[in-house]
C-alpha cells in the first residue's frame, strides 16, 4: 500500500524546514540546498511534478543582519525575513540553475487563500508554472503578514498548498526521522511508526507532548498538516531531510519516515477550503434537534435551532457550530450578520417574517456551505 501510494504520487509538495537549510549561527547552508536540489531533480526526472515550500528566511536573515538571538519583536523578525528571503531564493536559484531547472518565488499570506477568488487565482498561477516545468518555491510572506493574516508555520502553509494544487502527496522534510511511539530522546525503546492510517487523538497526543521534535512547529504542526490534507485525499510523508539520498530512495521502496494515509472519502475542494482554510469569526450553538438534522439528515441550519450566538461576523463569514455542551461539530458560511442572528435565533420562519419582514434567506447556513467536522 505504502509503496503503491508513493510510486503513484504524481504531484508532490515538498516542505523543507528551517533547520535543514539554515542555522542561526552560520546562516544559510547552500551546500544543503544544493544536495536537496539534486534529489528533488531526481524525483522530477522520474515524471513527477514538484512544488517546494521552504522555510529558512528568518533564520538566514538573523545571521545576515548580525543579530545575536532569534528576535522577539515582530518588525525585527519581518526585517530578518526580508533580508533572509532574498538570500534563500538566491541559493535555490543557483542550486537549480546548475541542473538546468527553473524556479519561481511565490510568497503567500493566509489572506490570499481565504478569499476564494484569490485562492483560485493562485491555483491557476501555480498550475501555469508547473505546466512550464518550473519548480515553485513558496514561503509565507513574512514581511507583511501580521497575526490575522499569518499561516503561522510552514507546515500549515504546505498543507494549504497541497490542497491548493490538488497534490497527491505532501512530503515534510525536517531533522527528525518521523513519528515515534514515544519521545525517542527520553525513551530509547521508542520505535518509529512507519504507517498511520488515521490521525487519532492518541497520535495527536504523542506528537504534542514530544519535546524532542524541534523547529518552528515541532511534530504537532506536522501531524495537524497531515490531518488537514488527509481530509482532501492527500497522503503525507514525514521524513528526515538530513540523511543524504533518503528522499529519492523512498520513491524506490525504501521504508523510511512515517506515511500518513489519506481518507477514502475526501471533501470537495470548496468544503475543504471552508473547513481548513477559512478562520471562524464566531460560533452558533444549536439544540439537539438541529445537531441531528445537520449531522444525520444533511439539512441546512435554520434560525429555530439556534440557542446562542457569539462573535462579531457578517454574511459570508465562516462560523463554527457547537452542540449544547459546547462541542464543535460543523463549520459553515453564514447568510446573516451576527446582530441579526441574535434577533432571530430560536424563531420559526413565519415568526421572523411577522416581526422583521421577508428575509433574503431562510437558512442561516445552507447545507452546500456546511461541513460536518
Ligand atoms: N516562514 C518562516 C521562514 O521562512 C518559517 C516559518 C516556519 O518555519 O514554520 O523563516
Amino acid at each position: 500500500m505504502r509503496d503503491d501510494l508513493l510510486k503513484q504520487a504524481k504531484r508532490i509538495v515538498v516542505k523543507i524546514g528551517s533547520s535543514l537549510v539554515a542555522s542561526q549561527g552560520s546562516g544559510l547552508r547552500p551546500d544543503r540546498i544544493e544536495r536537496l536540489a539534486d534529489e528533488i531533480s531526481v524525483i522530477k526526472a522520474s515524471g513527477r511534478e514538484v512544488l517546494l515550500v521552504s522555510s529558512g528566511a528568518i533564520v538566514s536573515g538573523i545571521q545576515k543582519l548580525g543579530l545575536k538571538a532569534y528576535p522577539k519583536s515582530l518588525p525585527v523578525k519581518q526585517a530578518a525575513a526580508a533580508v533572509g528571503q532574498s538570500r534563500l531564493m538566491w541559493a535555490y536559484e543557483k542550486a537549480f540553475e546548475r541542473l538546468g531547472q527553473k524556479v519561481a518565488q511565490i510568497l503567500l499570506t493566509h489572506q490570499d487563500l481565504a478569499d476564494r477568488r484569490r485562492f483560485l487565482n493562485a491555483r491557476h498561477t501555480l498550475t501555469a508554472l508547473i505546466d512550464f516545468g518550473v519548480i515553485p518555491v513558496i514561503n509565507e510572506n513574512d514581511t507583511v503578514a501580521v497575526d490575522e493574516i499569518r499561516f503561522g508555520d510552514n507546515d500549515s502553509l504546505a498543507a494549504q498548498v497541497a490542497h491548493l494544487v490538488d497534490a497527491d502527496l505532501l512530503v515534510i522534510l525536517s531533522d527528525v526521522d518521523g513519528l515515534f511511539t514515544e519521545d525517542p530522546r527520553r525513551n530509547p525503546s521508542a520505535t518509529l511508526i512507519p504507517l498511520v492510517s488515521e490521525i487519532t487523538k492518541d497520535i495527536e497526543r504523542r506528537a504534542g507532548t514530544s519535546s524532542s521534535f524541534e523547529g518552528t512547529g515541532g511534530m504537532a504542526t506536522k501531524v495537524q498538516a497531515a490531518k488537514k490534507v488527509a481530509e482532501y485525499g492527500v497522503a503525507t510523508l514525514i521524513l528526515n531531510g538530513e540523511t543524504p539520498g533518503l528522499l529519492p530512495a523512498v520513491f524506490n521502496g525504501s521504508p523510511a519516515g512515517t506515511l500518513v494515509l489519506p481518507r477514502s472519502r475526501r471533501l470537495t475542494s470548496r468544503k475543504h477550503w471552508i473547513a481548513f482554510t477559512l478562520r471562524a469569526k464566531g460560533q452558533v450553538s444549536v439544540d439537539d434537534g438541529a445537531v441531528e438534522a445537520l449531522v444525520r439528515r444533511g439539512k441546512s441550519l435554520l434560525p429555530s435551532g439556534i440557542i446562542a450566538v457569539s462573535g462579531d461576523f457578517g454574511p459570508g463569514d465562516a462560523v463554527t457550530c457547537a452542540d449544547r455542551h459546547g462541542k464543535e461539530f460543523a463549520k459553515g458560511l453564514v447568510n446573516f450578520p451576527s446582530d441579526t442572528l441574535h434577533k432571530i435565533k430560536g424563531l420559526k420562519t413565519a415568526d421572523i417574517r411577522k416581526t422583521m419582514g421577508d428575509q433574503e434567506y431562510e437558512e442561516v447556513i445552507h447545507r452546500d456551505n456546511l461541513v460536518i467536522l
